[in-house]
Formats: structure tokens, C-alpha cells, sequence
């Protein structure tokens, strides 16, 4: 069975954004490839994290996979904490002293958030290592992400085939698998970007812990443009594209069905409908939300995860130690 790989930051509450690109994926494909969902809390403190809420937005994190309809009864399901595993860490060093420091500058994602903080560390610079290292330990051959992170799996790959081409067959050449809709979700107040759980402005985004009256206000306040003309153009029509892909998602229709019913509306009525068919969905996560959090499973999850994580991970790295020559044969 081939394997499928994904992460999301506890860097906040989830958003649509992450459901459409990460977990609603995970949960289309979990009974087709064996599974490793983890949550990257290396990943989170690239940026400064209040250690109390990073702790609670973990379980928080779980909890909310296995509410977007993630099962962690499956078999072939693992799902577990980057830092209860230190190969992580321990691979992505390696892959550093691989890594031209040029390819980590020209990344997009370290362009945006090193444009944020002049104070940006090294870790956000080597991120990217990290996060070929989360993907390589598994030979994972599947990565579900929005378009956002496709530059990143590209690294991954890149270093993979050059690792292989020096030391010998050792990591699976990974892909990026990216949603046909709904892999860039929009800021909803400023459309050119991505919608992003660290936003700055809470209405930029709708957050899976949202209640349904916020929700509504959030969309019903989404900026769209002058023209007044319900259409499907990316490039022109930013926001009005994005309320069009959020019904096409949560309407489970196509764009072109989209556009036919609100075409000959205004904005208002668009907006409407997309808060009628994505609300619905976000409260039954909530509901399911608060039954995991009631059930207390999220340890045990994270407990068979860590463990399988661990055994899998284990077996790589001693390949790649003995390759790079570290340590005794
Ligand atoms: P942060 O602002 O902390 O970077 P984020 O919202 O960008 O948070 P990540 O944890 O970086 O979320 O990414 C988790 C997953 O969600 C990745 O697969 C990423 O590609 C996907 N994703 C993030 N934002 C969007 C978006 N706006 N549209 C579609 N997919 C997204
Ligand atoms: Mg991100």
C-alpha cells in the first residue's frame, strides 16, 4: 500500500483553508494509502508561539482531524506529534548540510513570513528541510497540500533524488497532491493572498472553531470587487472566484454549476448562499468536535502513533546514518 503524508501547524485554529487542502484530502484518500497525519509543533515555533495555547491547539488539532472525518479507527491510520519523534529533527539536520542556502531564500512562504518579522530566525529559513525530513523518514509517496506548500514537496523531492543519486536508493520521490478546487482558499479582506490560520485579522479567515453568527458576518463582509458581475476569473475577480470555489466545496458542485446559479444576482446573493452550505457543514465538525473532546481518545491516538511513527522512522534513519557514514558500522 502506498503512503500518503500531511501535517498541519498548531499554529492556531483551523481553517476552511486547511480543510480544503489538508484534511478534507486526508479523509478522501485514508482508505487508499496507509496514513500519517501528524501535527507539526516544530513547525509552529518558526514563528513565536505562546507555549499554553500551543499545547491546547494540539489536542485541539486532533480533535478537529478526526471531527472533518478523519478515522484513527482505521489500521493503516497513524496520527502523531512531530516532537514525540526526534528523527524528525535528527533527519532534517542531515538534509540541511544538503541544502544550497539559496534554495531556502527564493522560498515563497520564507519571502512572506520573513517579510512579517524583521527578527524572523533561522528556523524559519530551514524549514523546509524539516518538512522534507517529515516526509522522507516515511517514504511517503503522497503529500495532500494546498498550492501554497507545492514548492516545498518540490524541495523534498529535489533532495530526495539528489540523496539517492550520492548515497544509493534510500527515500521515495514524493508528490504534492493538490486539490482541482480549493487549493488556494482566499483572505477573505484581502484576496490576492492565501487565507492563513496566523492571520493578523480574524476576518480574514473563517476558522473551524468559528460560531455560525461570526461565520456569517465573515462572508457576508468579504471583499469582492466593483463590477458587480458574478464570474469565475482568478486573476481579475479574486474574491468573488473564492466565494465561488467555498460554495463549489461546501456546495459539493462544480464552479461552472456555481456560477449559473448566482449569475444573473448580486454579490449579496452570492455571499448568501456560500454562508447557507458552508455553516451547515462547520457546525456538525463542531458537534463531532466536542464528542472527541468528550470522549477522551485523542491520547490514546497520539499514544499508537507516536509509537508506530517512532518504529518506521527508526528504520530509515539507520539507513541514512550508515550512508552518510555517522556513528560506528
Ligand atoms: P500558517 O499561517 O501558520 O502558516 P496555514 O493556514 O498556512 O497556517 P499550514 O499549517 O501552513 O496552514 O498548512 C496546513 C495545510 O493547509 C497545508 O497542506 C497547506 O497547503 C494547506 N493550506 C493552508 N492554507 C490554505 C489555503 N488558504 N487554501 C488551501 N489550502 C491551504
Ligand atoms: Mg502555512
Amino acid at each position: 500500500m502506498d503512503r500518503l503524508l500531511t501535517g498541519l501547524q498548531p499554529s492556531g485554529s483551523l481553517t476552511i483553508g486547511n480543510y480544503c487542502g489538508g484534511i478534507s484530502q486526508v479523509a478522501n484518500y485514508q482508505k487508499k494509502y496507509e496514513t500519517f497525519l501528524f501535527v507539526p509543533d516544530m513547525h509552529a515555533i518558526t514563528v513565536p508561539q505562546d507555549p499554553d495555547a500551543l499545547h491546547k491547539n494540539i489536542i485541539n488539532a486532533v480533535a478537529m482531524y478526526i471531527a472533518c472525518g478523519v478515522d484513527p479507527n482505521l489500521p493503516d491510520m497513524h496520527i502523531y506529534i512531530q516532537s514525540e519523534n526526534l528523527y524528525h529533527a535528527n533527519l532534517s539536520w542531515i538534509l540541511e548540510c544538503h541544502t544550497p542556502h539559496g534554495d531556502l531564500t527564493r522560498m515563497h512562504q520564507f519571502k512572506m513570513k520573513s517579510a512579517k518579522n524583521e527578527a524572523f530566525t533561522e528556523g524559519l529559513v530551514t524549514y523546509p528541510d524539516l518538512m522534507a525530513a517529515d516526509i522522507l523518514l516515511y517514504d511517503a509517496k503522497y503529500v495532500p497540500t494546498g498550492i501554497d506548500q507545492k514548492q516545498h514537496v518540490e524541495l523534498a523531492r529535489n533532495l530526495a533524488e539528489r540523496f539517492n543519486n550520492r548515497y544509493g536508493e534510500m527515500f521515495v520521490i514524493p508528490e504534492p497532491l493538490i486539490p482541482t478546487i480549493g487549493a488556494k482558499i482566499r483572505d477573505l479582506q484581502n484576496p490576492e493572498a492565501k487565507m492563513s490560520k496566523s492571520t493578523d485579522n480574524p476576518k480574514s479567515a473563517i476558522f473551524l472553531a468559528d460560531d455560525e453568527k461570526v461565520i456569517r458576518k465573515k462572508i457576508m463582509s468579504a471583499v469582492t470587487d466593483s463590477d458587480g458581475k458574478v464570474a469565475y476569473d482568478e486573476e481579475n475577480k479574486p474574491g468573488v472566484s473564492n466565494l465561488l470555489t467555498l460554495y463549489s466545496v461546501f456546495g459539493e458542485v462544480t464552479i461552472d454549476e456555481a456560477v449559473d446559479k448566482f449569475k444573473d444576482g448580486g454579490y449579496g446573493d452570492l455571499k448568501k448562499g456560500v454562508a447557507e452550505v458552508v455553516i451547515p457543514k462547520i457546525v456538525a465538525f463542531q458537534d463531532k468536535y466536542n464528542e472527541v473532546i468528550k470522549s477522551g481518545i485523542v491520547d490514546d491516538v497520539l499514544d499508537a502513533g507516536r509509537d508506530y511513527s517512532n518504529k518506521i522512522a527508526a528504520e530509515k534513519y539507520e539507513m541514512v546514518r550508515k550512508a552518510v557514514g555517522f556513528g560506528r558500522i
